[in-house]
């Protein structure tokens, strides 16, 4: 197949998946020339492009069906590519972690101010104090935190393997305490599912005045919960509806809801409940859009506006000026990116 007929099937396969999703849908056929242009010189410079989850679904659909994802899947497919250049779907501490797998090659984000309400409020030397208050405690943290943070970590997690981590950490260590680092409410969610096991979680604002979550997923509240069901029929432990909360929501959302779990655990659920005919999801709104086209007989109920305001600055003008110009690189000091390899290197291990 020639590059143009490799280019017009891309096309028309986008605009087959947007058909579930209408508001898109005309953005497609408004946008076809600049979504052109970005696929083609994704052709003509041989990129890599990563997509996270919570990218819109334009946005969402450059990236193959594999190169798309959460954090933990597209942490696993940057360490895997040959292709020299990455251009990375989403915001900074993810292209950072697409950097340190990958130090030779060039990595792209469309907007470098791309940040994250959980990795912004703690320095290192934050981490190093918790390492010196819970002496013999490993640290795990989270991957949404910057690599100065990492470097001084014992291993990173992502939301979907969180729980093994921090799990496998304390069997490690031989220790009973694990310092998690630096989401608090999902600290407290990994300490509640935890308990059976154990395992004493530490997080910021456990036993101190300190506090990091999502600026998104900590606006979802029990009520909100409940109203929906009530207003969306959707009875707990129902058959054909189901509400799926992320962990990094509020404690008591996880309780109201029927199952949580991480962006991509939510589209496993849906296929591992093939009656379900409604859902409603606790997580960023742009997740409920990018699944629509992937379930097409499931109604999503969309009742928020939450979006993340950092993944949102990732749009396709963005995308185009980064390509063409080859502008946008995420640089990690090498002396950092060593030590933070480590940690991720010890999460990827961990099956
Ligand atoms: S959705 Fe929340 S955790 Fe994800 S990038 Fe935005 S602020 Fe950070």
């Amino acid at each position: 197949m020639n590059a143009p007929q490799v280019l017009q099937n891309k096309l028309e396969q986008m605009e087959k998946a947007l058909r579930n999703t209408p508001d898109q849908h005309l953005d497609f056929k408004a946008k076809r020339d600049l979504i052109e242009r970005i696929l083609q010189l994704i052709e003509e410079k041989d990129v890599f492009v990563l997509g996270h989850n919570y990218m819109e679904p334009l946005v969402y659909l450059l990236s193959g069906e594999q190169e798309r994802g959460d954090s933990l899947g597209l942490a696993q497919r940057a360490a895997e590519t040959d292709k020299p250049i990455i251009l990375f779907d989403g915001v900074r501490f993810m292209a950072e972690t697409a950097k340190i797998l990958n130090p030779e090659k060039k990595v792209l984000i469309a907007d470098l101010e791309a940040g994250c309400s959980l990795a912004e409020p703690f320095s290192a030397d934050v981490v190093k104090e918790y390492r010196e208050r819970y002496p013999g405690a490993p640290v795990v943290t989270y991957v949404n935190s910057y690599a100065d943070i990492k470097a001084e970590s014992d291993y990173c997690c992502t939301s979907a393997n969180g729980y093994k981590v921090v799990l496998h950490a304390a069997k490690e260590y031989g220790v009973d305490r694990v310092i998690f680092f630096p989401d608090s409410l999902m600290g407290a969610n990994l300490q509640y599912d935890l308990k059976d096991e154990g395992i004493e979680v530490i997080y910021p604002g456990k036993e101190d005045d300190r506090f990091a979550a999502c600026e998104v997923h900590e606006k979802f509240t029990a009520q909100m919960m409940r109203d929906i069901r009530e207003q969306y029929d959707m009875p707990k432990n129902a058959e054909h509806t189901a509400i799926l909360a992320h962990w990094e929501c509020p404690p008591e959302v996880l309780e109201e809801a029927d199952f949580h779990g991480s962006t991509t655990q939510m589209g496993k659920y849906l296929e591992d409940h093939p009656k379900l005919q409604r859902v409603y999801l606790a997580t960023e709104c742009e997740m409920a859009a990018n699944l629509a086209m992937e379930y097409p007989g499931i109604e999503f109920v969309r009742s928020c506006s939450l979006f993340c305001q950092h993944m949102r600055k990732i749009t396709l003008e963005k995308i185009l000026y980064s390509l063409e110009n080859e502008v946008y690189e995420v640089d990690v000091d090498p002396t950092i990116a060593k030590r933070a390899l480590v940690a991720i290197n010890r999460m990827l291990e961990i099956k």
